[in-house]
């Protein structure tokens, strides 16, 4: 318990550095009030952390996150000094190149005992799920490096490390969110009843997804998605994580270099393949993936 409210302190002390940082350029007189009531805020918050004996830990998190977000926001607002800062700050809130974080656990190490317990869970977030952040910041910044210098030679390297890290950064921040100490039971409303007429019932559904789990070779996950296509839910599983994609992305461009789209032609020439496939790029097409796509956005960690 004392480690966590640690961790919800090590936060806002970040914070606070974001904030000592940003006050020094602000622009607008407007934000800057906001933003000296938002400290008075994040004083307070800092002091109750303090003396936390007695709170519940879901509370002081969401609280956190609370100041978190508006923080986020007063800093986009000055940024463009525009009224509508909510809708601002959904469409320009992103996690720059090399800026992914890890943030706390959304409730105390110990919370999902006796089913999780405290241990693995402290292993799991603080030493497995950084390392994955980190290693997703590193090979973001290292393809940023090869782009400026136009020298691609580690791109394998690379791609492979962005895909590892980068499923395994997004999967642990989706897997922590979907677990609560008071979870449990069966969904409700237009989930359930997807589950039903994709699976046939919700126990169908939770025995495939158990031997789907189960049967994973090695390590892995199993996953429940929405297939924009089908228009159903599917479980799939990943093995380790990856195999070189990120989960929680779209595909927007795709190109088939399998050699059975292009071997009558080019034979072994692939690289003259790829260069002619850009004449013919459907643009438009792609553009509207995109406008669709970007239309999802979970909040930027
Ligand atoms: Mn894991």
């Amino acid at each position: 318990m004392s480690a966590y409210i640690d961790s919800l302190k090590k936060w806002c002390e970040d914070m606070r550095q974001s904030y000592e940082d940003f006050m020094t350029h602000v622009k607008s007189e407007h934000i800057q009030n906001q933003l000296t009531h938002w400290k008075v805020q994040l004083v307070q918050f800092q002091e109750k952390l303090s003396h936390s004996i007695h709170l519940h830990d879901l509370d002081l998190y969401d609280r956190a996150n609370e100041l978190y977000e508006q923080l986020q926001s007063h800093m986009v607002g000055d940024k463009e000094s525009i009224e509508d800062h909510q809708r601002l700050e959904e469409n320009t809130r992103i996690v720059p190149i090399g800026g992914h974080r890890l943030l706390p656990l959304p409730y105390a190490y110990d919370a999902l005992e006796p089913y999780i317990d405290e241990e693995t869970m402290r292993l799991h977030h603080d030493i497995h799920h950084k390392s994955y952040v980190d290693g997703l910041n590193k090979a973001e910044k290292e393809m940023q490096k090869m782009r400026s210098s136009d020298s691609f030679d580690l791109i394998k390297h690379w791609e492979r490390e962005a895909a590892f890290n980068g499923a395994g950064h997004y999967l642990h921040t989706i897997f922590w969110e979907i677990m609560n100490p008071h979870g449990g039971g069966e969904p409700t409303g237009e989930l359930m009843n997807a589950i039903e007429k994709s699976f046939g019932s919700f126990n169908q559904f939770k025995a495939q997804f158990t031997e789907a789990a189960n049967a994973v070779e090695g390590s892995g996950w199993a996953i429940l998605v929405w297939s924009p296509r089908a228009r159903r839910l599917e479980i799939l599983q990943a093995e380790k994580h990856q195999n070189l994609s990120q989960w929680d992305i779209l595909p927007l461009l795709v190109l088939d270099v399998w050699e059975h789209a292009y071997y009558l032609k080019y034979q072994n020439k692939r690289k003259d393949y790829i260069e002619n496939w850009w004449h013919i790029v459907n643009w438009p097409e792609v553009e509207k993936r995109f406008n669709k796509a970007s239309t999802v956005k979970w909040k930027p960690y």
